[in-house]
């Protein structure tokens, strides 16, 4: 049986109205082990009947069988096969890639058949030894000379086996003496086993092989024939070629290499590689700031909120735009134990508070008096500015001390001065609670306030609230005890909270509190605040601007997205020529595809690391610049940036690998 077979082989090629037949009904057996010339004049179709040969082509019509398999009937990944593990082709041009060294050209066939890295290496190295190339392993084609990148290409055919060697004019771009080496060696070659065919227009060339056929208009216009005699050798030439690896070493080999070849690629084209990484790297750096914002956001404001206001409705009563004597009536502990009862809450806050005149000097104000108990400071958020809280003796002994806050000390005290240890005097409210009782006269002026008592100042508060909310301004808090012996004995209250059992909805609660105090106040001269509802009003703003925030975020993600696919188009069309030699020595669909896919996805992972720097940058300097919010950009932004240029590299890569992976080999190989 014939190793290669054609039956009746057409390939015509349509441009415009015109047909060109540039193979037109050949018939060809040819033996293992024979040495071919193919001859005829340029343009007679030599180049193309060696590409249908080397299954780089499809006929247009005829049968085409190598070892009894119809290769007509095959796909792009079982021709790659046929060409990986039985073609090797050496080009007039040699063909080499470029950013390859010479031991690295040599290997390529071997990285699709899925063979390891150092096997190939090795045997890359001992074919170069043979080949007379042993000192030139790490060399680029641009520093070989054409004879010796002949050899590599040699090298490379015999890489898999080479047991049909295809040439296509090799000798053509070699000076005489390289030229004669290399026929010198593929005749060694043919002795070794190797099929070998050659096409040459040349008859000097053709009269190193053993049998001639040659080409006229598509046609063969003579063939010698099998020379009579003819042995096909008992073994398969290179039989000690390493073994293709199994599925599992092939996957790895093919990432190993798709990986290296994309770095490589961005590598080489440096400020190529740092304009389209930008785009990735603003749209990213969007993105990760969005997330460690919202965080930040989230864990700073939404849990100060969340237990200053969660789970709580406020009550309160008063109106400070009238006069003391017009006030309405406080709460008493009927009205509010009322409220304790009601179904869903689960305890009530006390608030005792009481309008009252302080003094200092000359200086003197209407402020807030509270009464404070241990807990104080975490019931209203707020933290010692200077100073200190009261002690256990003092709330025991019910002290004549005070804790003020900022806007008081302000109003009562020169700029700069400290208020820790100096005395103020105060006096209840004419017409406030448990102040002296007066008669509300409409239109009558407010009785004035008498600071009497006098109070030493211990301590100063502020909001211990990063967003600085308080509840209330101009306040002035004293020892509970001291507040009910001194201020107001009677157990009314100006303002309360009630906290509502966990998972509670606080509207029907809000709704019979309502309805309870009306029916008991006998008027509805009352206020409320529902804590959960401002608490999600709060978090709506959030997420709304967190929206807003990842809209553009995406946009400039998209937009970076785009320049990656236009950067890759551009890279597939430039390296055309590239991924025609890679299909040739046998690269499939898929690892064309993902070479280009890897190279995306590297590209936009690279521009993402870059993107987090960025955004890491910018949470430094606004962690610097202000107090309020602490911004980390952590691992979980790293994981988030990480998965996001991944699916952007896979979603714009695929346009560019998809066709790239449609080429098809001769098309590819002939662009220049
Ligand atoms: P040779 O290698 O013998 O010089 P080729 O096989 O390259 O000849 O070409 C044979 C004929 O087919 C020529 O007339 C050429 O113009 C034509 N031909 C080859 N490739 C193409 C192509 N891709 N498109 C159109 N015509 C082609
Ligand atoms: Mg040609």
């Amino acid at each position: 049986m014939a190793l290669i077979e054609l039956r009746g082989i057409a390939r015509h090629y349509r441009i415009g109205d015109i047909e060109v037949r540039a193979l037109d009904g050949v018939d060809l057996a040819i033996e293992a082990g024979e040495f071919v010339a193919i001859m005829g004049q340029s343009g007679s179709g030599k180049s193309t009947l060696m590409n249908v040969l080397g299954c780089l082509d499809n006929p247009t019509d005829g049968q085409f069988v190598i070892q009894g398999q119809d290769a007509s009937t095959l796909g792009p990944d079982e021709l790659a096969a046929l060409r990986r593990e039985h073609f090797g082709f050496i080009f007039q041009r040699y063909h080499l890639l470029p950013h390859l060294d010479a031991r690295g050209n040599a290997a390529l066939p071997a990285i699709y058949a899925g063979v390891g890295g150092a096997k190939r290496s090795s045997r890359a190295q001992a074919l170069l030894e043979r080949l007379g190339l042993g000192t030139r392993l790490h060399h680029k084609p641009s520093e070989l000379s054409g004879g010796q990148q002949q050899r590599v290409s040699i090298a490379r055919a015999l890489m898999n086996g080479g047991q049909i060697i295809l040439a296509d004019e090799p000798t053509g771009a070699l000076d005489s003496a390289s030229g004669a080496e290399l026929l010198k060696l593929l005749r060694e070659l043919n002795e070794r086993g190797h099929t070998v065919i050659i096409v040459t227009h040349d008859a000097g060339v053709a009269a190193h092989a053993r049998r001639t056929i040659e080409l006229k208009d598509g046609r063969v216009v003579r063939d010698d024939g099998t020379p009579a005699g003819h042995h096909p050798p008992a073994e398969p030439p290179e039989s000690h070629a390493p073994p293709p690896g199994g599925w599992l070493r092939r996957v790895q080999v093919q990432w190993r290499e798709a990986i290296a070849t994309a770095w490589l690629s961005l590598k080489g084209n440096r400020l190529r590689t740092a304009l389209s990484m930008l785009g990735i790297s603003i749209g990213i750096a969007s993105v990760v700031s969005i997330v460690a914002l919202t965080n930040a956001a989230r864990d700073t404001f939404e849990g100060e909120f969340a237990s200053a206001f969660a789970g709580k409705i406020w009550f309160w009563t008063g109106n400070p735009d009238l006069p003391p004597g017009m006030q309405p009536p406080l709460f008493t502990p009927k009205q509010v134990d009322a409220l304790a009862a009601l179904p869903g809450v689960s305890s009530v806050l006390r608030e005792r508070q009481t309008g009252v005149s302080a003094r200092h000097g000359t200086r003197d104000v209407a402020a807030q008096a509270m009464a404070g108990g241990p807990d104080l400071l975490k019931e209203r958020t707020l933290r010692i500015k200077e100073g200190r809280n009261f002690s256990p003796f003092e709330q025991a002994e019910g002290a004549q001390v005070a804790l003020l806050d900022l806007q008081t000390v302000k109003k009562l005290f020169k700029d700069g001065q400290s208020p820790v240890g100096k005395t103020i005097f105060l006096g209840a409210m004419a017409g406030a609670a448990g102040g002296p009782e007066a008669v509300a006269v409409p239109g009558a002026p407010p009785v004035p306030p008498s600071a009497s008592m006098p109070y030493r100042v211990i301590g100063v508060v502020e909001s211990a609230s990063q967003m600085g909310f308080s509840f209330g301004n101009q306040m002035i808090y004293l020892p509970e005890r001291n507040y009910r012996a001194k201020l107001d004995a009677s157990a009314n209250l100006q303002a309360f909270a009630v906290n509502l059992e966990k998972g509670t909805d606080p509207q029907p609660v809000v709704a019979q509190a309502r309805h309870r105090l009306r029916a008991l106040r006998g008027s509805e001269d009352f206020g409320q605040f529902v804590g959960d509802e401002e608490f999600k009003k709060f978090q709506n703003f959030n997420a709304g601007f967190a929206a807003l925030l990842a809209g553009v975020g995406a946009i400039a993600l998209i937009v970076g997205g785009v320049g990656v696919m236009n950067i890759m188009l551009v890279s597939v069309s430039e390296r055309t020529r590239e991924i025609g030699i890679r299909m040739a020595v046998g690269a499939r669909q898929s690892d064309v595809r993902l070479q280009f896919l890897i190279e995306a996805v590297v590209l936009c992972c690279l521009g993402g690391l870059v993107g987090v720097g960025l955004s890491w940058l910018g949470a430094q300097g606004l962690n610097a610049a202000q107090q309020l919010l602490r911004v980390s950009v952590d691992w979980q932004a790293l994981a988030v940036a990480f998965l996001v240029s991944s699916a952007v590299g896979l979603l714009f890569g695929t346009v560019p690998a998809r066709r790239a992976a449609a080429l098809s080999p001769v098309d590819a190989l002939a662009r220049e």
